[in-house]
């Protein structure tokens, strides 16, 4: 029912998710009666707004902003904010339609939302950052509120863009912590938040292994992304003992057989805001890729974790990746896999998490601040931890429970399509489907 713009990568992410939820369907015939499917492929709401600015030189620039607002039945709005140049409709669609579900699976009162802005931050200044920042805050502050709609980060959106986003929400309204999470820890940031996307997925992945009687102990791990979420998750592979190999950014990957040095990765990225050309440097045994993808090496690894983008493994890349002994394929990054590449791996037997549970921590952790907000308290950190890695672990459980019960043991697509959407799908209807 959308025929005004392309909608490529949102009809990927709808074809994903009715193409693996079918066995439940058949069993309650009064989703479709009351027209439930049609209902939800639709958001509430989409703010669309213009986002001027000026660049450093006093010249006007502009770009546009957007807020989707997809589902509420279970909570405020929540989902990040992206500032890309490929940012449009259907991106963000995409992203707030699987953040319904995700949400749905944390078990927290939080609805599915997405928002951002075709605004490229790579090379901005300081300053131009924080009048952008501002600027689309003027906009986006008539439409969230701590009780309505949450933001947070997402790519080109970290601490330092929520901080400036959160300095203007306050000079509108008031101050008000529980408007954004992501929020840095000195104006009530959670801990761990930053961490949480990374280490969830870890932690997902942790959990399968442990079912499976295995562990991450001299595992090898290619990683896409240099990134918030692939920084982190390289953290606690390295913890559990794991050996990360590869970090990667639009312009190149680099391998490194020695396994990535943290230190000098998040001095490059968090500190320098440098590209991985900086890392190679630092680092003489470490080979860089210019131009080319992670998922075209072959490079021999026990578990892929793609931590960059959408759409980064097709089929061709996947049969590569099998080839080369992975096992696991868990998404840090939302829809990294096409549909035929995540089909690819569960016909072959491959375990692949998909993002919408697999990366699940960070929102999760996000509904922690937002907790936190409310009771004008501080968690500590290995509150907040153990309270991650239970929620991963409910998550494993409620895909893995959820694909056997239909007959499709390890099917974690399946699983998570499933249990977050019966949750959601019942919600709606007892709300009278509004
Ligand atoms: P960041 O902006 O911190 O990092 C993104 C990384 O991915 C960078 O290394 C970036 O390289 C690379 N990347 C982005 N776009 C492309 C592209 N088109 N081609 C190749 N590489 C690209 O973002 P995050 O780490 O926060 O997000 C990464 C993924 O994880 C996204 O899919 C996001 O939606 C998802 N995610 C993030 C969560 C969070 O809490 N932050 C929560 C759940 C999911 P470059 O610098 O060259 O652009």
């Amino acid at each position: 029912h959308e025929k005004d713009h392309d909608q490529t990568e949102f009809l990927q992410a709808v074809d994903e998710f009715f193409s693996s939820i079918a066995p439940f369907l058949a069993e309650h015939s009064e989703y479709q009666k009351h027209n439930l499917l049609q209902l939800i492929t639709l958001p509430e709401r989409v703010i669309q707004f213009r986002v001027p600015w000026q660049d450093d030189n006093g010249n006007w620039q502009v770009n546009r902003g957007y807020r989707i607002q997809f589902n509420s039945a279970l909570g405020p709005y929540k989902g990040g904010l992206r500032f890309h140049p490929s940012v449009n409709l259907s991106i963000l669609k995409f992203l707030a339609f699987e953040q319904i579900f995700k949400n749905s699976l944390t078990d927290l009162p939080i609805g599915g939302g997405k928002g951002g802005a075709d605004f490229d931050p790579k090379g901005k200044s300081d300053n131009e950052i924080m009048r952008f920042c501002q600027s689309f805050m003027t906009e986006l502050a008539k439409h969230v509120g701590p009780n309505t709609d949450v933001p947070a980060g997402d790519i080109g959106v970290g601490g330092r863009e929520i901080g400036y986003l959160f300095g203007q929400y306050k000079r509108l309204r008031q101050y008000d912590a529980g408007v954004l999470t992501g929020k840095p820890l000195e104006f009530w940031g959670s801990k761990v938040r930053t961490e949480a996307t990374g280490y969830g997925v870890v932690y997902y992945v942790k959990h399968l292994l442990e079912d499976k009687k295995d562990n991450f102990k001299d595992k090898t791990v290619v990683i896409s992304g240099s990134g918030n979420v692939a920084i982190y998750a390289i953290e606690k592979l390295i913890e559990l003992g794991a050996k990360a190999v590869t970090a990667s950014d639009s312009n190149g990957y680099v391998y490194d057989p020695e396994g990535i040095d943290l230190d000098v990765l998040k001095e490059v990225k968090e500190v320098q805001r440098e590209r991985l050309t900086a890392y190679a440097k630092k680092r003489p045994n470490a080979q860089y890729f210019d131009g080319e993808s992670v998922w075209n090496s072959e490079i021999q690894a026990d578990i892929a974790l793609p931590c960059a983008t959408q759409n980064e493994i097709d089929i061709k890349k996947a049969k590569l990746m099998v080839a080369n002994g992975v096992k696991v394929v868990a998404e840090g990054a939302n829809m990294p896999c096409t549909m035929e590449a995540a089909q690819y791996f569960i016909e072959h037997n491959i375990f692949y998490c998909p993002g919408k549970a697999a990366n699940a921590g960070g929102v999760a952790v996000s509904a922690l601040e937002m907790a936190q907000n409310s009771q004008r308290q501080q968690w500590s950190k290995d509150e907040v931890d153990k309270q991650l890695d239970d929620i991963m672990l409910n998550i494993y459980h409620n895909c893995r429970d959820t694909a056997e019960r239909y007959g499709q043991k390890d099917n974690f697509m399946m699983g998570a399509n499933i249990a977050g959407f019966a949750k959601v799908a019942k919600a709606m209807l007892a709300q009278g489907l509004v």
